[in-house]
């Protein structure tokens, strides 16, 4: 194994890198930071929890740190990262490396005030890392400019792309001047990824540090099979049986975020909700608080998560499952960091099983489960033949129907299922089919609920 030395780092980076306590570079570390510094352009899968800041900060700061500016700084290396959260946990890492070093480095997002954001660009800075609204917003006031930009990173690529950022990255990449170096960071690789890079990476060399590796063994994983509706009280009991005190459980959406954060009030579990909706000011808080130890359980949407580097989560709750098995993989790895040990439970109901064999798929083996609980649900438990991914609702027929007959069906249909909902009932002056949900309606919730999702 090869330490830190061994990777052609300056003395005053190996001093930082020890005052940060780190004795070996992990894998994304020992396998980019050497090209890097002979000035490669890298292509590397790895998401966070892999130190891969300090894999792309530290040649940074070697390279800059190499010459000195004439006159006013100018930025030199620009960072783009998806999120608020991991743009300023970027920004602390730049202050924690390159504390022996004259470079100095801005953090700016959206959703605060730009004024003090460009009253510190004004004084110049060598490295800015921002989210992609933010700098272009700047930029076309006129308060950055990136045209004498060295080095570029790309960090969280999928996510970007998830985010709806990529017309603003190629924005950017416009303005960025041709020769440059370049790093492109991303969890997966999917094509969509895998062609971004080629439009702007050349000659990369690739690393890899695929999610099979990072399902680390530290992990002890636990499925629990039940029924949607009793899922909160399984959390309650689960909190309340395992002491946890520093904990984060995933929502599959905002909403149902913020309810399960007042349900686990109810029941005393102090707990914050994270998620895009929440003011920056409400997630910086929510975060503090998490960090203190004043907040047991953090509950936040797989998007706000990703930035959250918080080392001593002992419980990772997937509440609901993940839709992309992917996200399985980065949520359980916000516990058993920094060499500790973690749980991570994964709820399935009935309608998640799918989601179930796409992640056991991914990780290449079964999960364990604890079919031992109150609340076990035989039902949610995949079927032999079961495929990956969502379970689809029996679509209606394309038939028009006359109106009689699938009223009858409808009912056949409920009480079969046992489920209580009443037959949906549309406006009556309305032309349609009684029974048919008008297409607008539909579009409007399937849009809401893909845009609750982030
Ligand atoms: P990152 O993947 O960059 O978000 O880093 C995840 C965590 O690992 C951070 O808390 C870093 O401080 C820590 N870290 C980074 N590199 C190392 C290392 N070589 N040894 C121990 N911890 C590290």
């Amino acid at each position: 194994m090869k330490n830190f030395e061994s990777l052609g780092l300056s003395k005053k980076l190996l001093e930082a890198v020890e005052s940060e306590g780190y004795t070996t570079p992990t894998p994304v570390q020992e396998q980019s930071i050497p090209p890097l510094l002979a000035g490669r352009d890298v292509l590397g899968v790895a998401q966070t929890g892999t130190g891969k800041t300090a894999a792309f900060a530290l040649p940074v700061l070697q390279i800059m740190s190499r010459s000195k500016t004439q006159g006013k700084r100018h930025i030199k290396a620009l960072i783009l990262s998806p999120t608020r959260e991991l743009a300023a946990q970027i920004g602390e890492r730049f202050s924690a490396y390159g504390e022996h070093l004259d470079i100095r480095h801005k953090v700016i997002f959206g959703g605060v005030n730009q004024n003090p954001q460009v009253r510190a660009l004004q004084k110049g800075i060598d490295v800015l890392v921002a989210t992609p609204g933010r700098l272009l917003d700047l930029i076309n006031q006129g308060h950055i400019d990136i045209t004498r930009v060295e080095f570029f990173v790309l960090d969280e690529a999928d996510r970007m792309l998830d985010m709806g950022f990529i017309r603003d990255i190629k924005k950017v990449l416009k303005l960025l001047p041709k020769r440059r170096q370049n790093l492109l960071f991303s969890a997966t690789m999917p094509k969509s990824i895998a062609d971004l890079a080629g439009s702007f990476l050349h000659n990369a060399i690739m690393i890899d540090v695929s999610p099979k590796e990072i399902t680390v063994d530290r992990i002890k994983q636990k499925i629990m099979f039940v029924r949607k509706a009793d899922k909160r009280r399984l959390l309650v009991n689960l909190i309340k049986e395992e002491k946890v005190r520093c904990g984060i459980v995933f929502t599959r959406t905002k909403h149902g975020a913020n309810r399960l954060v007042k349900q686990l009030d109810q029941s005393r579990i102090n707990a914050a909700a994270i998620h895009g909706n929440k003011s920056q000011g409400a997630r910086t808080k929510a975060l503090a608080g998490f960090k203190n130890g004043s907040i047991a359980i953090l509950v936040a949407t797989d998007i706000a998560s990703r930035g959250i580097d918080v080392d001593g989560i002992t419980h990772v709750f997937n509440y609901d499952l993940p839709n992309e098995p992917e996200s399985y993989v980065h949520r359980i790895g916000r516990t058993a960091r920094a060499g500790r040990s973690g749980i991570a439970y994964g709820f399935c109901d009935e309608s998640e099983s799918g989601y179930l064999v796409g992640i056991q798929q991914l990780i290449g083996r079964e999960i364990d489960t604890d079919i031992g609980h109150e609340f076990h649900f035989s039902g949610a438990i995949p079927k032999p033949d079961q495929k990956p991914g969502k379970i689809k609702q029996k679509k209606p027929s394309n038939k028009k129907p006359n109106n009689r007959n699938k009223q009858k069906n409808q009912g056949k249909k409920n009480s079969k299922n046992g489920s209580r909902s009443k037959p949906k009932r549309y406006n009556n002056n309305s032309k349609r089919n009684n029974n048919q949900r008008p297409r607008s309606n539909n579009n409007r919730s399937r849009r809401n609920q893909s845009r609750d999702s982030k």
